[in-house]
Order: structure tokens, then sequence, then C-alpha cells
């Protein structure tokens, strides 16, 4: 079974797609409950951590930003 693996500042998929239409989400706060903020429509909601697990279907892009600063 694939283990699922993420960060701040990741671009996630979620099973179902937000109403605006967009399935892309971006994970900014990591905790007890996750932050997550939907890519299309910049709408955030805050899930416990079980609950975003089982809603996570996999990770997109890992960090942006991380990867812009160690791009040579
Ligand atoms: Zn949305």
């Amino acid at each position: 079974m694939e283990r699922k693996q993420y960060q701040l500042g990741d671009i996630v998929q979620m099973k179902k797609p937000h109403p605006c239409g967009s399935n892309e989400m971006e994970v900014i706060r990591l905790g007890m409950d996750i932050r997550i903020k939907c890519v299309g429509c910049k709408h955030s909601v805050l899930v416990p951590r079980a609950k975003f697990e089982s809603k996570l279907k996999k990770v997109l892009r890992s960090n942006p930003s991380a990867s812009e600063l160690k791009a040579d």
C-alpha cells in the first residue's frame, strides 16, 4: 500500500473536487488539524488529520517553493 507523505506547501489532490471545480489543494498548516487552501478559489478549510488522510488521493507537487530554492 502506498504511503502518503505530505509536507507544508505541498499541492495535493483530494478524492472529491472542491465545489468550485478545482481538485488541487495547498497544505498551508500542519498540526493536529490540517489547513488546506483550494488552489482554484483560495477558500481554506481546517480538517482533522485523520479525515484529511482519508480524503487525500495523492500529492501532486511537493512544496513548489522548496524546489525553487534548490534549483540551479
Ligand atoms: Zn475551490
